[in-house]
């Protein structure tokens, strides 16, 4: 059995109950980690904090330099990183249409070298005979990062890359279901950082409690549910800290009646159930056109009962188990809630009888607003099909949420899906595709999936404070 270590100050601490993590997918212990207490919350953010007065005196090419080189050693490592991320997550190594670790740390290593490409400079407003002025972007101090257990190192790398690169220094805590790889991340960077640059604990939500309280964190970048994410805005209110809050989503898809069916059906299913459904803007609910209701549901039933689920770290297999318990209840209990309501099983409805959190991949249709697997984020691999008539009944229904992460519209009309999409209430409004991402364009949600925006320099700058020096001439 595997033990990973826990760095904090750029030393190994060995202290605190030796906890283990399951594969999901056997239910086999097949790593062990230290548990984090808050004296460890204490010792990682003072040093953080000592680190901080040199790491934001560095010219910023030597932290791109150490970016660049991170990205190079999470290249070096993409194997041993790829299987630990399979083996917490349940995640395949390949996973549906590429969807899977390798993408996972592939993603992790892109991201961050397109961080270190970023420009950081300040901005001269005004250099005249009255004035110079200019814009300075500085630093703000210790970034308190909690991450989730769903993408847990591309997560991890999201928060620390920018966070770094900026001048912070950081205090990471995941997710006690998914620790390794961040923590074997977290190992691999001390070999290059200096020591309290990047520091990491693991624990539940008391951690995270007196992480995201401490007085001497400056900023939280966090990750995960809208229930948590409520708590972590009191805790950062006692200090003002600044705060990224990256939240849970229920992402509408809108199939208008001109819609290529044949060609789209394929990325409609691994929008809504790449990851076994459990990624913030995966494709949560399906608002499709009369028209063509019978044959997208039926396509899509037809491709959810020949999906390979199984261990992923096997060949070939496109979906993986449900990460942990509490989901896999929570999938079940919705489909069979839905059933009750009068929701028409069309594939799937079950779960795989054995060892692992397996359930079957499920259509449902006749379905509406107002059932709770319509209403509520399912995170699994489930997907609800509603049936509208008209474009503004369909618009109404994708915004009738409390959620506003991401949005789709399908449509062989690519002008009428953009003016949809001005109406879309959320952060990304994908057309002719879902969840497509990518390094340079913000990502965030409205209403109650978050407030501010990760990636390009839009990320960046969340990082950094804004001071503008005045010389009066
Ligand atoms: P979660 O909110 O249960 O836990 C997330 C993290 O918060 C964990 O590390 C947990 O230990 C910690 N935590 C729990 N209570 C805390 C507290 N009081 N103070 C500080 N930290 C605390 O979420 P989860 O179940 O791990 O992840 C699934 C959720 O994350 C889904 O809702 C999903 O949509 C969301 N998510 C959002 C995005 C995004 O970018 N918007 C991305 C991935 C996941």
């Amino acid at each position: 059995m595997r033990h990973f270590s826990t760095v904090l100050n750029g030393s190994i601490i060995s202290d605190g109950s030796i906890l283990s993590v399951v594969n999901p997918a056997t239910s086999e212990i097949f790593a062990t980690y230290n548990q984090g207490r808050s004296e460890h919350v204490d010792l990682a953010v003072e040093a953080a904090d000592e680190a901080f007065k040199t790491w934001k005196a560095l010219p910023d090419t030597e932290r791109v330099e150490k970016i660049n080189a991170l990205a190079s050693l999470l290249e070096s490592n993409m194997p041993e990183l790829i299987q630990l991320v399979t083996q917490e997550t349940g995640k395949p190594i390949n996973g549906l249409n590429g969807v899977g670790s390798i993408m996972e740390v592939g993603a992790s290593i892109a991201w961050t070298q397109y961080t270190g490409t970023l420009s950081l400079s300040n901005d001269l407003l005004e250099d005249s005979d009255a004035a110079h002025v200019e814009v300075v972007r500085q630093p703000l101090g210790v970034v308190a990062s909690i991450t989730p257990w769903n993408w847990p190192l591309m997560i991890a790398i999201w928060h620390v890359i920018p966070a770094l690169r900026a001048g912070n220094t950081v205090v990471i805590k995941p997710s006690p279901l998914t620790p390794i790889s961040t923590l074997r991340f977290v190992e691999l960077a001390n070999t290059i950082l200096p020591p309290g640059v990047l520091n990491v604990v693991v624990g539940e939500g008391d951690v995270g409690q007196a992480l995201t309280s401490h007085p001497k964190v400056s900023k939280i970048v966090f990750t995960g549910s809208t229930a948590t994410g409520k708590h972590i805005m009191q805790s950062a209110s006692s200090s003002l800290k600044r705060l990224t809050l990256e939240l849970g989503g229920n992402d509408a898809g809108i199939v208008l009646p001109d819609a290529d069916v044949d060609n789209i059906i394929e990325k409609l299913f691994t929008a809504a159930f790449h990851n076994n459904g459990q990624t913030c803007a995966c494709l949560k609910r399906l608002y499709v056109h009369e028209s063509i209701y019978d044959k997208v549901c039926q396509l899509l039933a037809e491709r959810a009962k020949s999906v390979k689920v199984g261990n992923g770290l096997e060949e070939d297999i496109e979906l993986g188990p449900l990460q942990n318990e509490l989901q896999f209840n929570k999938v079940k209990q919705l489909v069979e809630q839905a059933v009750q309501d009068g929701a028409r099983v069309l594939a799937g409805g079950q779960p795989i009888e054995g060892v692992g959190y397996f359930y079957q991949p499920t259509v449902l249709a006749d379905v509406t607003n107002g059932m709770s697997i319509v209403d509520e984020e399912q995170f699994g691999p489930v997907l609800p099909i509603i049936k509208f008539s008209n474009v503004d009944q369909a618009i109404e229904l994708a915004n009738d949420s409390p959620y506003g992460l991401g949005a789709s519209i399908w449509s062989s009309d690519v002008n009428q899906a953009q003016q949809i999409a001005q109406l879309i209430e959320s952060g990304s409004v994908w057309i002719n595709d879902h969840g497509a991402i990518q390094p340079n364009a913000p990502f965030g949600g409205l209403k109650q999936s978050g407030l501010g925006v990760e990636f390009g320099e839009y990320g960046l700058h969340e990082y950094v404070s804004l001071k503008t020096v005045k010389v009066c001439k």
